[in-house]
């Protein structure tokens, strides 16, 4: 049994109820994150919270916590959930109104809703082989770099690759590469390791900034740079990162190979260094 929170108590999830007047529902109006829990510690989760401050900030949505309450509530959840490995989705609302308006209400009483699942992270096979991808015109507003709960145009753009059998979308906006539906991309050219800068039209992952970060430390060439859509097409290698995926190889984009098919040398060693830093904070704590 799913245990999840919600304003306050914690309770089964399948028992968990909101009233349908919640902004939430009714406008998409809110700010949500992902976090992975490895052996029931949660991992970058100052970051991840940091984040969410960012959004509520943005879309004037009161903090209804301070960090560290935000980090008893999370380690409490973790406590109350069977899994060793967990995803926690943490979702803040604009809360419920009295009448549908689309001006703020007076008072905002914003919804907390956090819930636990099983981390499922991609298999060895899936690694070995890496993932299809598509890639289509990013649609979506110009505040990407907000982690809203507003996300159908990431649910269309996701659905797209969903229905070729694909894994992910990668995005392009005016000629560059933006991100992908629900990740952040990566690519390696003459060996180099490439990554889009932060803008309002990508969200600034907390795994894009964990594989820059290893990438400094292992003394791999980098660059953060704006990455044309050609470049992507005729990359030697092209990489998702998220929370749950960690760094995973795209191995086709539109039904043609990236670089010879297979997932190449840079994105393995990326991948080994991400598990092995992943171990080294979970042990230390
Ligand atoms: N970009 C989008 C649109 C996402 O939805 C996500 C994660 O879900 C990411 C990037 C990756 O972010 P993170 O590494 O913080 O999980």
């Amino acid at each position: 049994m799913s245990i999840c929170y919600l304003d306050g108590s914690y309770q089964p999830l399948t028992e968990a109820r909101i009233s349908p007047m919640d902004r939430g529902f009714l406008f998409g109006d809110g700010a949500y994150e992902v976090i992975p829990v490895y052996s029931r510690r949660p991992f970058r989760i100052a970051e991840h919270i940091a984040r969410l401050g960012r959004t509520l900030d943005a879309v004037r949505i009161p903090n209804p916590h301070a960090a560290a309450e935000w980090e008893t509530i999370v380690g409490e959840l973790v406590a109350r959930n069977a899994w060793v490995d967990q995803s926690i989705y943490l979702h803040v609302s604009r809360g419920p109104d009295e009448r549908r308006n689309h001006a703020f209400p007076a008072v905002m009483r914003p919804t907390v809703f956090l819930m636990s699942e099983a981390l499922v992270t991609p298999s060895a096979d899936v690694l070995a082989s890496g993932v299809a991808a598509v890639s289509a015109a990013d649609f979506r507003w110009a505040r990407c770099d907000l982690k809203t709960t507003a996300l159908l145009a990431n649910c269309l753009l996701r659905q797209v690759a969903i229905d070729k059998g694909c894994a992910e979308t990668v995005l392009f906006r005016d000629g560059f590469l933006t991100e992908g539906a629900a990740s952040n991309i990566f690519i390696v050219r003459d060996g180099v390791l490439l990554a889009p800068p932060k803008s309002h039209l990508m969200l600034p992952g907390i795994t894009y900034d964990v594989v820059l970060e290893l990438a400094a430390r292992h003394g791999l060439k980098h660059q953060v740079r704006e990455i044309l859509e050609d470049e992507v097409r005729t990359a030697e290698e092209v990489w998702l990162t998220s929370s749950t995926k960690e760094v995973l190889a795209i191995t086709s984009l539109d039904g043609r190979p990236v670089g010879d098919g297979r997932p190449g040398p840079v994105g393995r060693e990326m991948h080994a260094w991400y598990q092995e830093f992943k171990n080294t904070v979970m042990r230390v704590g």
